[in-house]
């Protein structure tokens, strides 16, 4: 009997790290399986701009020294287009960094100034009217500056993209959280789309999205920093008149 004891212990052990193995492939190829998704998602995405820029030398090759006025077209596009790929490929690598790195850099951080600072930046590139309101300051969390301010960044460029008119922040604490919200008054987003939004590379309108430069990828940027401080993001958005996108950072 003792021996069948040994034998059946041994048994559940050896169950038990076969399941254990088991999850552990599941994930892998899980994760093998984002990877190849993410790559070739990439890839279509470069591929247009790609295909505009070999169109335009193609043009410029056989044209070029006839036509200046032409020529002045073809490199104003693939400067365009190409400007295009460094932006996406600077925020793959941001994505891939994020991914990577778990670990943030956290300090106390004083919203009211961070924002304050943010603003003062953007408006001197942008030329449009953004407000600030708060209810108390300083107003501290404890987060990854350089990370939180990328978060803020990716909102309010969203919000100038798509709208003409003002932008609003707003920076409040209740409860447990800090919360941090950009209000713009512009195209908004169809009810039937707001879930999608924050998935790699989905936009709401592609062409329009590439007029201003989009990515798709902003959005799920913001949401993997915040899911790494804990913090939550919202969005509230009416087509037409506005969105008000809401990030819940707990204190
Ligand atoms: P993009 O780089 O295309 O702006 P995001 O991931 O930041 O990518 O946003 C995904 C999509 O959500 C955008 O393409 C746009 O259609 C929509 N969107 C995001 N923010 C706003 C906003 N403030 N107003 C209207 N639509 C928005």
């Amino acid at each position: 009997p003792k021996t069948i004891t040994i034998q059946n212990r041994a048994k559940d052990e050896l169950q038990t790290l076969a399941k254990t193995f088991n999850r552990m492939i599941d994930r892998l190829q899980e994760n093998l399986a984002k990877q190849s998704q993410f790559i070739s998602d990439a890839s279509h995405e470069l591929k247009t701009p790609l295909t505009v820029i070999k169109s335009y030398a193609n043009l410029l090759r056989r044209h070029g020294l006839e036509n200046q006025e032409m020529a002045d077209e073809a490199i104003q596009a693939i400067h365009s287009e190409a400007t295009r790929i460094q932006k996406m490929t600077d925020t793959f690598l941001d994505l891939a960094t994020l991914e990577k790195e778990t670990e943030l850099e956290i300090n106390e951080v004083n919203l009211v100034s961070l924002c304050q600072s943010i603003l003062k930046q953007l408006k001197q590139v942008y030329r449009r009217e953004i407000t600030l309101e708060y209810d108390m300051s300083p107003l501290i969390v404890h987060a990854d500056e350089l990370k939180l301010k990328q978060v803020i960044i990716i909102l309010l460029d969203n919000a100038m993209k798509y709208s003409q008119e003002k932008i609003e922040v707003f920076l409040e604490q209740k409860g447990q959280f800090a919360i941090i919200r950009v209000k713009d008054y512009g195209i908004g987003i169809p009810r039937d789309e707001i879930h999608n939004i924050f998935e790699r590379f989905y936009r709401v309108d592609k062409a329009r999205s590439r007029e201003t430069g989009g990515t798709g990828l902003g959005l799920h940027i913001a949401k993997s920093i915040m899911k790494l401080h804990k913090g939550e993001i919202e969005i509230e958005s009416n087509e037409g008149s506005g969105t008000t996108v809401k990030l819940l950072l707990p204190k």
